[in-house]
């Protein structure tokens, strides 16, 4: 079964100190006036124009198999294909921080605010961020309540673009979702609009299950390697108890 809803607009606004770090700085940079009457703008707008929404549906390991398989464009092997057949429960999902936070961000770079639009870019990432992750702990805790996930289950996210999920996926993705619904669409070159959305699969199951070696072949062309800091990042904590967000794949 599809599901929309709707994310609390104090889910999706990050802290100043987040916003920092999110733009390449530390805390101490946060401190100028002038920087922090920045970031005060930057989250304004985000609170005024944001309109934070998240579809989810459940599907089997099979229909996932198919649904990954998309157009046959992925690497082989790959992370994911070893970890959904190890999960105890799929979920294809898509979030957004909506479309007039995009087209603010656009307007302020073509009025000749870069500083405001690149904070307000910066902010609106985290925001999208941590609108999966409230979809995350939504997940999570609907399966535990329902019995079908325990105090050792992990979510974890991955998305069409990374780790050998061709972004052509996306295709596939949209079609058994229907993230439209929500408001996204896919271009032709399979980008989301607005920007500030993320799709994907959320496999849920011990954080064992999402263990791999990052030794696949286009590893040695990634720069973040941020597998590492995410599989982690399970062992030490539970979503349901946290709420500064994943350190997603899909920072856009
Ligand atoms: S090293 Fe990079 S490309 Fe390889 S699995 Fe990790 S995040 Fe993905």
């Amino acid at each position: 079964m599809t599901r929309t809803v709707d994310v609390p607009l104090s889910e999706i606004v990050p802290t100043e100190e987040a916003l920092v770090r999110a733009l390449g700085g530390t805390p101490d940079q946060a401190a100028g006036d002038r920087v922090r009457r920045l970031l005060g703008d930057a989250l304004d707008e985000l609170r005024a124009l944001a309109e934070p929404r998240g579809i989810f549906a459940e599907v089997d390991a099979r229909e996932f198999a198919g649904i990954y398989e998309g157009a046959g464009d992925n690497e082989d092997p790959s992370p994911l294909l070893e970890i959904f057949a190890r999960g105890d429960s799929i979920a294809l999902f898509a979030v957004t921080v909506g479309a007039p936070l995009s087209d603010r961000i656009a307007a302020l770079f073509d009025a000749g605010e870069p500083a405001l639009g690149a904070t307000l870019d910066a902010a609106a990432s985290e925001g999208t961020e941590l609108a999966g992750a409230h979809l995350d702990r939504l997940v999570l805790s609907e399966a535990r309540e329902e019995g079908t996930a325990n105090a050792a289950t992990r979510v974890l996210r991955y998305s069409p673009g990374y780790c050998g999920w061709n972004i052509t996926g996306q295709r596939a993705l949209f079609a058994a979702l229907g993230p439209e619904e929500i408001g996204i669409r896919l271009t032709e070159s399979c980008l989301m609009e607005p920007l500030k959305s993320i799709s994907g699969v959320m496999v849920m199951g011990p954080a064992e299950v999402h263990e791999f070696e990052s030794d696949y072949r286009f590893c040695s062309d990634c720069r973040t390697k941020i597998c590492r800091s995410r599989i982690r990042a399970l062992k030490t904590r539970d979503p349901e108890g946290d709420d500064d967000g994943d350190p997603g794949h899909d920072r856009r």
